[in-house]
């Protein structure tokens, strides 16, 4: 009797703490899910600001939350809104 009121106790502790640990995995994952669904996804086509062309985003630059094919194109960007301010 002794014995399997040792056993369920152990059982409960156990079940307890997967429960957590379970509960802990799921928050961790919705967290890194969220942190996904922030930003554009992988590979998505991306419009330069400046010129309009469609380029892949992980060859694309980002500033100001605009997309830009090139250096070039951003600065040219950033110099037009900086002197519309
Ligand atoms: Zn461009």
């Amino acid at each position: 009797m002794n014995l399997l009121l040792i056993r369920l106790i152990i059982f409960a502790v156990l079940f307890f703490a997967g429960l957590k640990l379970y509960r802990m995995y799921r928050e961790w994952q919705q967290d890194r899910n969220a942190g996904d669904q922030d930003d554009t996804p992988a590979n998505a086509m991306v419009r330069c600001a400046w010129c309009q062309v469609h380029l892949p985003e992980n060859e694309a630059l980002r500033e100001r939350r605009e997309w830009f094919c090139s250096t070039e194109h951003r600065d040219k960007y950033l110099a037009e809104q900086d002197s519309e301010e």
